[in-house]
C-alpha cells in the first residue's frame, strides 16, 4: 500500500463485508467514522475506545445516479444507506437492477476502478 493511501475503512470476511468503527468502552457507543479525538457520545477517550465492525448491512434511503466525474469511471450509482447498526453512510452501488427504496442491501468487495471497494448490492428477494 502507498505511504499516502487512507487507512483501509472495510474488510470481506468469512461472514460478509463489515466497516472499520471505533466502540467505547465506557458508553458502549459505536463511533463512527473511526477517529481518535474521543466518543462522540461521553467524551472518552484513549484506550476506551477499540476497534469494532459494524456488518455492512442496510436499506436504502436514496440514490442517484453520477454522469460524470473528474477520476471515476461513469456511470456509477451511489446511495444513501441506513445501516442495521443505524449509522447512514454514503455508498457505491453495484449497479445491478434499478435502485429500489426500503431494499436490503449488503457489501461486498468489487474491482473498480484498479482497486477494490466497497460496493452494496441488491439481496435476493426472500
Ligand atoms: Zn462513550
Amino acid at each position: 500500500m502507498p505511504e499516502d493511501a487512507p487507512a483501509r475503512t472495510w474488510s470481506a470476511t468469512p461472514g460478509g463485508a463489515v466497516i472499520h468503527a471505533r466502540h467505547c468502552a465506557r458508553c458502549g457507543t459505536i463511533v463512527f467514522p473511526p477517529q481518535e479525538y474521543g466518543c462522540t457520545t461521553c467524551g472518552a477517550h484513549g484506550d476506551v475506545l477499540t476497534a469494532a465492525d459494524i456488518p455492512a448491512h442496510g436499506t436504502l434511503v436514496a440514490a442517484v445516479v453520477v454522469h460524470t466525474h473528474a477520476t471515476f469511471p461513469v456511470p456509477f450509482t451511489m446511495a444513501e444507506l441506513k445501516l442495521d447498526s443505524g449509522h447512514v453512510i454514503r455508498a457505491l452501488l453495484t449497479g445491478e437492477g434499478e435502485p429500489r427504496h426500503a431494499a436490503r442491501y449488503r457489501g461486498i468487495g468489487l474491482e473498480i476502478g484498479g482497486g477494490q471497494r466497497l460496493a452494496f448490492q441488491l439481496e435476493a428477494a426472500e
